[in-house]
């Protein structure tokens, strides 16, 4: 970040009074630019005893395996990005049942919150950012060929609390997982 998007006039690094870390501040109205972790919301979706995996279109990881998952957009809760995303990536329209995992990924500066959700409808189609989309047996899940480890680290939880109704079931990274996997926008 170099100019300021209040009045467009450079910015300098310096820690205003009473932070304890610097900021970009302008050098013209003082006003200070925090930048702060993204949230990514996304949703493992379900059909009878399949889940929803799509094949991913774009960079980062092009062509792996991936949930419907993206970006929280302005203006929307975290549960309506996530319907959002399954829409817009695999055509499924869903209804969200319950949190399964918060991840931090510090490293990439991002918060996941990611929900257990069914599919209202057996009919799912790749949207513009994936290649395929496919309802895969819990028994066929691509594991070597996954986009992400939060993906994976997802999969792996929900393949442990399969046939267990509890809805709101959070987690948090893995033990031993680190707090920096290389994980992409998504
Ligand atoms: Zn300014």
């Amino acid at each position: 970040m170099r100019y300021c998007s209040s009045c467009a006039a450079p910015l300098r690094l310096e820690r205003p009074p009473g932070d304890d870390r610097e900021r970009h501040v302008c050098t013209r109205c003082g006003h200070i630019h925090y930048v702060n972790p993204k949230v990514v919301v996304g949703a493992l979706c379900t059909w009878e005893d399949r889940l929803l995996l799509c094949r991913r279109a774009i960079e980062p990881r092009a062509g792996f395996w991936t949930i419907p998952a993206g970006y929280l957009e302005l203006g929307e809760t975290a549960e309506q990005g996530a319907e959002r995303e399954a829409w817009e990536e695999a055509r499924a329209r869903i209804r969200i049942d319950g949190l399964i995992a918060v991840y931090s990924v510090p490293r990439i500066d991002q918060v996941q919150l990611l929900y257990r959700a069914c599919l209202l409808a057996r009919d799912v189609a790749p949207g513009p950012e994936s290649l395929e989309v496919e309802l895969v047996e819990w028994s066929a899940i691509p594991w070597d060929r996954l986009a992400f480890p939060t993906v994976r680290w997802l999969l792996e939880r929900a393949r442990e609390l399969r046939g267990r109704d509890d809805p709101l079931v959070t987690v948090f990274n893995p033990p031993g997982s680190g707090t920096g996997p290389d994980l992409g926008g998504a």
